[in-house]
């Protein structure tokens, strides 16, 4: 280890004692001698409470798609925060973003907000249950979509022995077991398999929710065939489509995923990038399906819509709609990549880039990974060690191979352009040797 962490380990100390291991999200835990603290932020770095700074590939799990402490966005906060906070009333500021979300993805013929990526599926999951009359659904091998009970189930990757199917678990203690006859888990580019299951089961399967680049999943990317497949198949079979685009969403495209694959969501769930980091999430889709919310369907929430992310979204939206943000984020990464490749080819590493520049997968081996099940045939254990290294060196990515990079456009335009780049490639040579 070669950054200073006694400010934060003398935190951590204090802190566990108090809140459980010591943070906000289990997420945040990295162990008892490495879990550090946050002083600021801005651009792409951050500066942790012992003074090590560093330039950010995390970025929140993806939210900062600008940059921390953009002023754009912050002013409109502040403007938000002069009308004021929450009214249990809407504001006409609902209706201004609810249009530029319909601009920018087709398939958002209506629009409801929340505060979390987590809120915005359940939302979808509810209204698709409640359209189709039917109460399963479908997830893809390696696929997340939030902390409610309903996605709590994981692919036990770690456990599967490499034949058969890998096992759909609990992903926490809490989540009653009685739910599981209600998911059905698919593996990622099998088209045929699907269809053999709605055929089987359709009667029963109401939604299925798909990542098409898998967001907590090295970036895994689906094959546009199976995407396109997958959209029909829903069609045949009365299950509604839900794109989580909570990821995606207005960061590797306008139109997200789905625009990438040429798709529209019967619904589609957004956060992260559309506010900036300010909190704020939506469900959106077809008409049809939309307007049952209201008709004996249930959505609602005290800080749905709350001014201050409102007007935050609002410009960060208007930016990435009307700026080349997302060209200069998408083009940074393609030179992080170009650059780390480098690295890799130098020594002989073998190793691939998925996902999207903005969004990135990197994979120790040859060739792209088809689904999760490739992952454990990589050298992810390379990953694992490489990880730390780099981020003792201040460049902070997830020490979790299967966690992508992201970019901002702050990377691009720090203050001293070129060097976060070049930042990072150097360190991450060094990590590597
Ligand atoms: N869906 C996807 C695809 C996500 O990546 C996440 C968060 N990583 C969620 C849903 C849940 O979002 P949140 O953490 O804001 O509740």
């Amino acid at each position: 280890m070669q950054r200073k962490l006694e400010r934060s380990r003398a935190h951590f100390r204090k802190a566990a004692k108090r809140l459980p291991l010591g943070v906000a999200s289990n997420f945040r835990y990295w162990g008892d001698e490495d879990t550090f603290y946050i002083a600021r932020a801005e651009g792409g770095r951050l500066t942790d409470i012992d003074g090590n700074g560093y330039i950010d590939y995390r970025l929140g799990y993806g939210p900062t798609i600008l940059g921390y402490c953009d002023p754009r966005v912050d002013a409109a906060a502040q403007e938000g925060m002069r009308i004021g906070s929450v009214f249990a009333l809407s504001t006409e500021r609902e209706l201004s973003v609810a249009e530029r979300i319909a601009k920018m993805v087709p398939a958002a013929e209506m629009v409801r907000f929340s505060c979390s990526g987590t809120e915005a599926v359940m939302a979808a999951l509810r209204v698709a249950r409640a359209y189709s009359g039917k109460d399963g659904y479908v997830v893809a091998e390696g696929g997340y979509h939030g902390v409610f009970d309903a996605a709590l189930w994981t692919t036990d990757m770690e456990g599967w022995a490499g034949e058969g199917d890998p096992d759909l678990v609990p992903y926490s203690g809490g989540v009653p077991r009685m739910l599981r006859s209600l998911v059905w888990q698919v593996p990622l580019n099998d088209a045929d398999r699907l269809e053999d299951l709605f055929k089987r089961q359709g009667d029963k399967i109401g939604a299925m929710l798909i990542e098409p680049i898998q967001g907590n999943c090295c970036a895994i990317s689906a094959d546009p065939d199976y995407v396109r497949a997958v959209r029909e198949l829903c069609t045949k079979h009365g299950v509604v489509l839900i794109v989580d685009e909570v990821k995606t969403g207005f960061r590797v495209a306008r139109g997200g995923a789905q625009e990438i694959y040429g798709i529209q969501a019967d619904l589609c769930t957004f956060a992260k990038a559309m506010g900036n980091g300010y909190p704020i999430s939506a469900v959106a889709g077809r008409r049809d399906i939309m307007s049952i919310i209201g008709r004996g369907v249930v959505h609602g929430g005290t800080y749905t819509a709350h001014a201050v992310s409102l007007a935050a979204a609002e410009k960060t939206l208007e930016i990435l709609d009307e700026t080349d943000a997302l060209e200069t984020i998408a083009g940074y990464g393609e030179r992080l990549r170009e650059g780390l490749s480098g690295v890799l080819k130098q020594r002989s590493i073998p190793h691939c880039f998925v996902g999207h520049p903005a969004l990135s997968g990197l994979f120790f081996s040859e060739t792209p990974p088809a689904g999760y099940r490739d992952w454990k045939a990589s050298d992810y254990l390379f990953y694992d060690t490489l990880a730390p290294l780099l981020v003792d060196r201040g460049v902070l990515i997830e020490p979790d191979s299967r966690e992508p990079w992201f970019i901002c456009e702050a990377h691009a335009r720090d203050k001293a352009a070129g060097d976060c780049l070049d930042e990072t490639v150097t360190a991450f040579a060094a990590a590597v040797d």
